[in-house]
C-alpha cells in the first residue's frame, strides 16, 4: 500500500509566468521564475494564441481592420510575454535545463507561426482588406500596418499551393531546431576553452588585463593563475598586448575554431543543412535564391545592390590593408621577428604601430574609459538630445545580480520605459552584444511602456576596482544604447511596427549613429575621467585619439566585408546541394583576394548572426546603415552643435520614435532634408573611392 499524500497541484496553479505581473513596470517577477515554469506556460500560451487566431480566421462577419488586423495585433500576448522572458534568458543567462527547453520549444513555435501565416481563411481576410484598402478610411500608420501584414503572410507562403505549404512548414520547423542547436554549440565551445597563464607568461600584458584575467581564473577555480577565454573582451586585448607569439597563436586558433571542433558541438553540417533548406524555402516561394527572398523587403531590395556596396569598399579596404601589412612587417623585422605577419600578429603589431605613429596605445586610454562613466555619458547624450532622464531602481531584482535597472522618464516627467543593463561576460551568456525587449512599446489599448535590455560581454574588474573599457567597447555600449533608444523612444500605436521592428539594413542606423557621440571631444572631456585620479583625459590624448580615428580601418573593412560577402554568396546559390561551408568559405576568400594576414570577423561555423540571429544573407546591413550614419551625423556638425535641438527633434520624430511607420528612405530624408551622400562612408573609413 502506498502512502496517502496531499494532492499535488499542477505547476500552472503557482506558475508566475501565467499570473498577471503587478510589480513596478509590470516587469517579469524574475526572482520567482524557474526553468520548470516554462514548459507548462508555453503549453498554455500556445493553446490560447491558437484559439485567438482560429477565432479571427473563423469570424463569420466580413473582414474589417478592427476584427482582423487589430485582432491579430492583440492575439498571442501571453505567448509574447513568456517567449520574451524565455529567449532573453536563453541568450543572457542560460543553463542546461533552459537549453533543453529551447530545443523543444523552438520547432513548436515555428509550427505555431506556420499555422498562423499559412492559414488560408485568415489570409483571405487580409487579402480582401488590402484589395479595398482605399475604402477603409485608414490612418497612415494603419495603412502601413496592413501592408506589413499582407507582406508577412505572402512572404511566409500564405498564397502558395497546399503541398508547398506543407513543405514550407516542415522547413521552418527544422530550421528553428537547427538555429537553436547552432547557438548552443558556439556557447559550448566558448565555455569549454580556457588558457591558464602563469606569472612568467604575462609579457606585454597591461595591468587592466591581468587584473581581470586573475579574477576570471579565480572564479573558475584556479587561484594565482590568469585566464584567457574566448569571449571578445578577453581574447582581443590578449591578442593586442601579449608579446608571446606562441600563446597568441594558440588563443587565436581556438577562437577561430569555434563550431569546427568535431564531435557533438560541430556546426558545419548544421550550417550546410540550413543553407540548403533556406534555398529550398526561397524556391517554393518563387524566388531565385534565398538572398533574393531575404532582401526583397529591405532597403537594399536586391542582393545585387548589397553586393555593389560591399564591393565598393572591398577594393579600397584591401589596398589600405596591404599598405598597413607592409608597415607591420617592418615593425616585426625591427623587433627581430623573423616571421611573416599572421592574423594572430595583426592586433599586436598594430598596437606598436599606433604607439609609434600617434604616440599612444590602448593601454593609455583604458584608465579613462570607466564603464560607469560611459553609461553616464550614454544617458547624458540621451538627455541632451531627447530629454530623457534615468534613475537607477535598486529595488528591482532582474534575472542576475549583475543586471542593473533604470527608470526612464521623458520630457514631461512621466515614466517612459524601464531600461536594464547587463554588462559583464559570464559562461552562461552568449558572446557578442545586443539589445532586446522584454516588452515592446505600443498604445493600442492605452500606453504600454517598453522594457528594454542591453547585454554586453565586458570584462569585470577585480573586486573594488572600476571596470574599464576599450575605445571599441565604449562604442559598442553606445551602439547598443542607440538600439535601446529606438525601443525606448518608440511612439506608435501598433506592435507590428514598434521600435526596432524595421528592415534589417535600417535598424543599424539609429545604433551606429549614436556611436558618433562617444567619439565627440566634448563628451570625452566630460566623461573620460581617470579611474584613479578622476582627472579628465588630457587634451593632448584626445587630440591623438582624433588624429588616429582612421587608423587600421583597412583591416576593419576587410574583416567585416569578408564575413558579409561570404554570407551573401552562401545564400546566392539557387541549389546548394551538399555544400561544405568551410571549403566554400575558403574558395570565396581566395576568389575575392582576402589578405592572408587577416581573418574574417565571423567564420561560418560560429557565425551566429546568420545562423541563429536573424541576419542571414543580411550581414551587409551594418554597412548599408553606415552609409546613413556616416552622412547623418553631419546634420549635427553642420548645425554647429552635436546636441542641436532642432536636428535632434527631427531625428526623434522621423527615426527613433517612428518605428516602421514609414518608408525608410523617406524617413531618412525627412530627418536629413536630403538623401544620403555616398562619399560620407568612404570619408568616415578613410578609404579612397576607386570608382
Ligand atoms: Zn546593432
Amino acid at each position: 500500500m502506498g502512502m496517502s499524500r496531499e494532492p499535488t497541484y499542477s505547476p500552472i496553479d503557482t506558475n508566475p509566468l501565467l499570473e498577471p505581473w503587478t510589480g513596478p513596470f509590470e516587469a517579469p517577477p524574475f526572482d520567482r521564475i524557474e526553468p520548470s515554469h516554462f514548459p507548462p506556460a508555453f503549453d498554455a500560451a500556445l493553446k490560447e494564441a491558437r484559439a485567438e487566431i482560429d477565432a479571427i480566421a473563423a469570424d463569420p462577419t466580413a473582414p474589417t481592420f478592427a476584427n482582423t488586423i487589430e485582432a491579430l495585433e492583440r492575439s498571442g500576448r501571453s505567448l509574447d510575454k513568456i517567449g520574451s522572458v524565455f529567449f532573453n534568458l536563453v541568450g543572457a543567462h542560460t543553463n542546461d535545463e533552459l537549453q533543453a527547453i529551447e530545443r523543444d520549444i523552438a520547432p513548436r513555435l515555428a509550427r505555431h507561426r506556420s499555422e498562423t501565416y499559412l492559414n488560408e481563411a485568415l489570409f483571405k481576410r487580409i487579402d480582401a482588406l488590402k484589395a479595398r484598402e482605399g475604402e477603409l478610411g485608414l490612418s497612415a500608420e494603419q495603412a502601413r500596418v496592413l501592408e506589413r501584414y499582407h507582406l508577412d503572410f505572402t512572404r511566409a507562403g500564405a498564397a502558395a499551393a497546399l503541398e508547398a505549404k506543407a513543405q514550407l512548414a516542415a522547413i521552418a520547423e527544422r530550421l528553428a531546431t537547427l538555429a537553436a542547436k547552432f547557438g548552443q554549440n558556439v556557447l559550448a565551445d566558448e565555455k569549454d576553452w580556457i588558457m591558464l597563464l602563469d606569472e612568467s607568461d604575462l609579457d606585454g600584458l597591461p595591468v587592466f588585463f591581468t587584473a581581470s584575467a586573475a579574477r576570471i581564473a579565480a572564479d573558475r577555480g584556479h587561484p594565482r593563475k590568469y585566464a584567457v577565454t574566448l569571449t571578445r573582451s578577453s581574447v582581443e586585448p590578449f591578442l593586442q598586448f601579449s608579446a608571446r607569439r606562441d600563446l597568441r597563436e594558440s588563443a587565436f586558433r581556438a577562437w577561430m575554431a569555434r563550431g569546427e571542433n568535431g564531435g557533438a558541438t560541430d556546426n558545419r553540417a548544421i550550417a550546410a543543412e540550413m543553407v540548403r533548406l533556406r534555398a529550398e524555402r526561397a524556391r517554393l516561394l518563387g524566388y531565385e535564391t534565398y538572398a533574393h527572398y531575404r532582401l526583397a523587403d529591405t532597403m537594399a531590395k536586391t542582393p545585387g545592390a548589397a553586393l555593389d556596396l560591399l564591393e565598393s569598399v572591398w577594393g579600397p579596404g584591401v589596398a589600405q590593408a596591404r599598405k598597413d601589412e607592409e608597415a607591420l612587417q617592418a615593425i616585426a623585422a625591427l623587433e627581430g621577428g623573423n616571421f611573416k605577419v599572421a592574423p594572430w600578429d595583426w592586433r599586436y603589431l598594430s598596437e606598436k604601430r599606433r604607439k609609434g605613429q600617434f604616440d599612444f596605445d590602448e593601454g593609455e586610454l583604458k584608465p579613462y574609459l570607466q564603464l560607469d562613466r560611459i553609461i553616464e555619458a550614454a544617458f547624458y547624450a540621451a538627455n541632451r538630445l531627447f530629454g530623457l532622464s534615468f534613475a537607477e531602481r535598486f529595488d528591482l531584482k532582474p534575472y542576475h545580480p549583475d543586471v542593473r535597472a533604470w527608470e526612464v522618464t521623458g520630457r514631461d516627467g512621466k515614466p517612459k520605459a524601464l531600461f536594464l543593463g547587463d554588462y559583464f561576460a559570464r559562461p552562461s551568456k552568449r558572446s557578442g552584444a545586443w539589445m532586446s525587449n522584454f516588452r515592446g512599446q505600443q498604445k493600442l489599448d492605452g500606453p504600454q511602456l517598453p522594457i528594454v535590455v542591453n547585454v554586453m560581454n565586458f570584462a569585470e574588474a577585480a573586486e573594488g576596482e572600476a571596470s574599464l573599457l576599450s575605445i571599441d567597447e565604449s562604442r559598442t555600449l553606445f551602439h547598443e544604447f542607440g538600439h535601446a533608444l529606438h525601443g525606448i523612444l518608440s511612439d506608435v500605436t501598433y506592435p507590428r511596427i514598434s521600435g526596432t521592428r524595421v528592415a534589417g539594413d535600417f535598424v543599424e542606423f539609429p545604433s551606429q549613429l549614436y556611436e558618433h557621440w562617444i567619439k565627440a571631444p566634448e563628451m570625452l572631456r566630460r566623461f573620460a575621467l581617470h579611474a584613479k585620479t578622476g582627472e579628465p583625459m588630457p587634451e593632448a590624448l584626445i587630440g591623438k585619439l582624433i588624429a588616429a580615428r582612421r587608423f587600421n580601418q583597412g583591416w576593419a573593412t576587410v574583416e567585416y566585408a569578408a564575413s558579409a560577402l561570404v554570407d551573401l554568396k552562401l545564400h546566392l546559390d539557387p541549389k546548394p546541394g551538399e555544400v561544405d561551408v568551410v571549403a566554400f568559405e575558403r574558395q570565396e576568400l581566395e576568389r575575392i583576394g582576402m589578405p592572408e594576414a587577416i581573418a574574417m570577423r565571423h567564420r561560418t561555423p560560429h557565425f551566429q548572426h546568420i545562423f541563429s540571429g536573424g541576419y542571414s544573407a543580411a550581414y551587409y546591413s551594418y554597412l548599408w546603415s553606415e552609409a546613413l550614419d556616416a552622412d547623418g551625423f553631419g546634420a549635427f556638425e553642420e548645425a554647429g552643435d552635436i546636441f542641436d535641438p532642432e536636428t535632434a527633434g527631427r531625428l526623434e520624430k522621423f527615426v527613433y520614435a517612428a518605428g516602421g511607420a514609414r518608408d525608410y528612405d523617406e524617413a531618412y530624408r525627412a530627418f536629413r532634408g536630403r538623401a544620403p551622400q555616398p562619399e560620407a562612408l568612404f570619408r568616415k573609413r578613410g578609404l579612397v573611392d576607386a570608382s
